[in-house]
């Protein structure tokens, strides 16, 4: 192989799809089928507008109420603050207006393409139905929490030309009569679009990748060796040998970077979710977020999908679920819910930096070795256009976008 695309969440399936289309001889290798990890259960948002990380709070009112357990966003494990620190430390640095202003800026090439890069995929791929230009919902309950979220983040994104509407509950119950008016004003922001099914998009997109030619492989990545000049992988297969690496293993990923020597400050944001049967009438047609309430709800073929804010923990701690059961008789008051349709809830792990920016690119010690990972809360959103541009970056192509801010050397 010239490739060996290591992860097929939405990251590594779509550098996959972008290298066979170009005739690169690439396999792609999973542990799992493709899109059954962290790319499965999100919201399921393609977000372009969302340029403004979010922050690590900085209001010791918040903090508070975060290590007390109080607040529907955050769940902290104490026990894991000695290994986060240094991932906290540095986030909360980022965290103040001229950071996450820096990261923006170094966001928006990725995101402004990201609509048309998932449209070029999945058309390609016969699933351009996943797609529905909705846009989303903010709702905010407190009139305080919408002046303060528009001051600066929402201002910052219109600043980018992102469209959005004020509305009233009211108008909102027009378009959406499954909302209902608890709460105090909404903003539309219309550039986005829902994926119905995320996990069906990844499957999609390998799919692709398999009819241009990619080998789709189950394997351990961690079997990784050099051999050569390049690399060998064990699958089920047998032996793969290839030239060059691509490292797309989203939250899993510093479990082979660390063998090339490079340390990263990179943590794990994690997160629920759990499907309810609609409970009124109407279903919800266009996803919203309840900033107060913490919490996401999108429609999904399996049912309206709630899903958390953040989990501070290590990556592999038993599952703590709390947050739904924290943000769910807040849900129910926005939009009828009916009864709870998993057995458990489903737990995700969002792959961060502490600059909320993706590492991508080659490694300057390793040159064949590439890595694309670090997509935090928006990797649904940017895999596919990363996925070009990793292709141009291994294919020597004038690159898609400057990959300069997201060098996987910036943190040392
Ligand atoms: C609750 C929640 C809601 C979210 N909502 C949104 C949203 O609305 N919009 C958005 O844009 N993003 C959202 N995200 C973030 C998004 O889901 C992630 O950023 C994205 O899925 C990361 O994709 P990935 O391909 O990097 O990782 P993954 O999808 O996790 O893929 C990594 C792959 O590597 C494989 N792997 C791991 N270890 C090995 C190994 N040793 N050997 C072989 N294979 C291995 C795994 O099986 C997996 O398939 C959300 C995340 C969560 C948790």
């Amino acid at each position: 192989m010239d490739v060996a695309v290591l992860g097929a969440g939405i990251v590594g399936s779509s550098v996959a799809a972008h290298l066979a289309m170009r005739g690169v001889r690439t396999a792609l290798i999973d542990r799992r089928e493709p899109g059954r990890e962290t790319s499965f259960g999100n919201a399921g948002l393609i977000e372009p507008s969302g340029v403004v990380p979010l922050g690590f709070p900085r209001d010791p009112a918040v903090l508070v109420k975060a290590v007390l357990g109080t607040l529907p966003q955050v769940n902290l494990h104490l026990s894991a603050l000695p290994a986060l620190a240094p991932f906290l430390w540095r986030y909360w640095r980022q965290s103040s207006q001229a950071g996450r202003r820096r990261s923006a800026a170094a966001l928006f090439p990725l995101l402004s393409r990201a609509v048309a890069a998932h449209r070029e995929l999945l058309d390609k791929a016969g699933a351009g139905h996943l797609l529905h230009p909705t846009g989303f919902y903010r709702l905010y309950r407190s009139p305080r929490t919408f002046e303060h979220h528009f001051a600066f983040e929402s201002q910052v994104e219109a600043s980018y030309g992102f469209s959005y509407q004020i509305m009233s509950p009211d108008e909102v119950a027009a378009r959406e009569p499954a909302i209902r008016p608890v709460y105090h004003k909404a903003v539309w922001w219309k550039d986005s679009v829902a994926v119905r099914s995320p996990g069906e998009a990844v499957t999609a997109i390998a799919g692709l990748a398999a009819r241009q030619g990619a080998a789709l492989l189950r394997g351990d990545a961690r079997t990784l060796s050099r051999s050569g000049g390049g690399f060998r992988v064990e699958t089920a297969e047998g032996e793969v040998e290839a030239d060059t690496v691509v490292v797309a293993l989203g939250p899993w990923s510093t479990d082979l970077t660390e063998q090339f020597g490079l340390r990263l400050p990179f943590a794990v944001k994690r997160g629920y979710h759990m499907h309810f049967e609609p409970g009124g009438g109407a279903m919800l047609t266009t996803p919203l977020v309840d900033i107060d309430g913490g919490y996401f709800l999108a429609p999904m073929p399996r049912g309206l999908r709630l899903t958390t804010g953040v989990e501070f923990a290590r990556r592999d701690a038993p599952p703590t679920p709390v947050q739904i059961a924290r943000t769910r008789p807040m849900a129910s008051e926005l939009v009828p819910l009916g009864a709870a349709l998993d057995p458990e809830p489903w737990l995700g792990r969002r792959p961060c930096l502490p600059d909320s920016l993706p590492v991508i690119g080659r490694l300057k010690r390793a040159e064949n070795v590439v890595l694309a990972f670090g997509h935090q809360h928006l990797g649904l959103t940017m895999g596919p256009i990363t996925g070009r541009l990793v292709a141009d970056i291994i294919t020597g192509a004038a690159p898609v976008v400057d990959p300069e801010p997201y060098r996987p050397e910036r943190f040392a």
